[in-house]
């Protein structure tokens, strides 16, 4: 932590002084503040990348290669510290901050795999040869959640590295802290100066900024579908490549023939305080099993461990500000039934607790809208058709759970369901090579799996003739 490029004298929220106070969201706590990166900075930063951006793509992949797995190696070294960083700035549970953190290794050694495999084609033409070349992109911005914010960034940063593009990482105001080391134990582990940035800032300001400048030839965006739809019309001006990652309201279908202890784990919604893109959040039951799963579910909610986020035994820890509780209060109202509700800690800190609903309509915003929160509704439904009907009542496609022993049944439920991500008897979702986005207002375009280099390249097609 003390290597953190960061002071700890601002108390309050920047305004005006151009640093951003960082919190800790169970405290309240003021752990210390960040510069906003200045439009000078932000122009210098992309004349930085520009250059390191040559020389890295230059390099023989094998060599690539070799510095990113020694970025993986130093991001082993300080699992614990990064791990603890992302504890105290967005309250994540110290066991899921670990794993985070072991994910951003992960990742980094996955795309190091790919740098020697990212081979062109040669496709058979009349009088010559043809031959395609994956040249990288250039700069690369990278513009990154609170709720995330290690492995996220790295679903970018890392394969656009490896594919011998230079990244410029903006991440969300609240959680700069662990950006910011990473990029300095990328530069201990001997990647070139400006090759991998951090540029701090607000979102209107900095991540405009960034998405605006002529030099940055792609965005990867992850954050919520409003903003992503802004980034997406500034790219599109621009003629820029652009991938969103952004939000979901992903549904638990549950059959009456399921394995309902399985299906009823309140951590499908519950996983990091519920702001998680995947969190299945609309649980849908067939109605002969309705009875039978909310007697399984709704004691495991109210039994959930709220607390301290670095003690080990705590389940859910606190929401990342003050102003995400009072947003996800708003979908509480009080005409919807309150199934179960859990407990928080008394005292400072920004603290929701996990809630089950059972709205009595389909069109309620707690139904139709992204909460970020640890907040589920229940609705039964009566067959697959209803239960389809149900799924895809939806702007979002991000994932989706379907809970069956039916094979045949999972498998007509996964192709109807319009979502990128279908996990049948799991809630689990993201697994770093396998491809991952969203149908629908959850995204455009792909990361991770085995094209995640190629999506940070452009195809160059070279015919050459050897006919007289
Ligand atoms: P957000 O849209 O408020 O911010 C995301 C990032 O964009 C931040 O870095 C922010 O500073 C920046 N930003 C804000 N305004 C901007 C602008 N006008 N131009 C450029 N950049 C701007 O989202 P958030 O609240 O930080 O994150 C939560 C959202 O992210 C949720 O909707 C969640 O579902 C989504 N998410 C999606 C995925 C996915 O893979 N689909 C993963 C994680 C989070």
């Amino acid at each position: 932590m003390d290597t953190v490029t960061f002071t700890a004298d601002e108390a309050e929220d920047g305004a005006g002084t151009g640093a951003r106070a960082v919190r800790n969201p169970a405290t309240g706590e003021v752990l210390g503040s960040v510069p906003d990166t200045t439009p000078g900075q932000l122009d210098a930063a992309v004349r930085r990348a520009v250059e390191a951006q040559r020389g890295w793509a230059a390099l023989a992949p094998g060599e690539r290669a070799r510095l990113l797995r020694r970025f993986a190696d130093q991001v082993e070294v300080h699992v614990p510290e990064l791990a603890g960083l992302e504890v105290t700035e967005a309250g994540h549970t110290i066991g899921n901050a670990t794993w985070e953190a072991g994910n951003v290794r992960d990742l980094l050694e996955y795309a190091a795999g790919g740098v020697e495999r990212l081979t062109g084609r040669q496709i058979p033409v009349a009088g010559g040869l043809d031959v395609t070349f994956h040249e990288p992109v250039g700069v690369v911005g990278v513009i990154a959640p609170w709720n995330f914010p290690m492995p996220v960034a790295a679903w970018g940063f890392a394969p656009a590295l490896a594919a011998g593009n230079a990244v410029l990482l903006k991440p969300a105001e609240a959680t700069p802290l662990t950006a910011l080391r990473l990029a300095e134990l990328a530069l201990a582990a001997g990647l070139p100066e400006g090759l991998f940035q951090v540029v701090p800032g607000a979102g209107p300001v900095t991540g405009r900024a960034l998405v605006d400048h002529p030099a940055v030839r792609k965005i990867v965006f992850t954050g919520s579908t409003e903003v992503g739809k802004e980034v997406a019309a500034r790219c599109a001006a621009r003629a820029k490549r652009v991938t969103l990652e952004l939000g979901g309201k992903s549904p638990s279908i549950v059959f009456a023939d399921a394995d309902l202890e399985g299906a009823a784990d309140p951590m499908s919604f519950l996983d990091n305080s519920g702001q998680d893109c995947c969190a299945r959040s609309r649980i849908l039951v067939q109605r002969e099993a309705y009875d039978d799963f909310l007697a399984l579910l709704l004691p495991a909610v109210e039994r959930i461990r709220t607390g301290d986020p670095a003690d080990p035994r705590t389940a859910l820890g606190p929401l990342i500000s003050a102003e995400q509780v009072r947003r996800v209060a708003s979908y509480v109202t009080p005409e919807l039934p309150v199934l179960a509700r859990g407990t928080v800690p008394d005292g400072p800190g920004s603290w929701y607790p996990p809630t089950v609903l059972a709205p009595t309509r389909e069109d309620v915003p707690a139904v139709t809208e992204e909460i970020f929160g640890p907040v589920a509704v229940v609705l039964p439904f009566t067959d697959e058709a209803d239960a389809l009907r149900l799924a895809n009542a939806t702007r979002y496609g991000l994932s989706g759970s379907i809970w069956t022993r039916d094979l045949g049944r999972a498998l007509r439920m996964a192709r109807g369901v319009a979502a990128g991500n279908l996990s049948v008897n799991s809630h689990a979702s993201v697994r770093y090579w396998t491809p991952f986005g969203g149908f629908g207002e959850s995204g455009v375009g792909r990361e991770l799996g085995p094209e995640a280099l190629a999506h940070f390249t452009e195809t160059k097609n070279v015919f050459i003739r050897t006919e007289e």
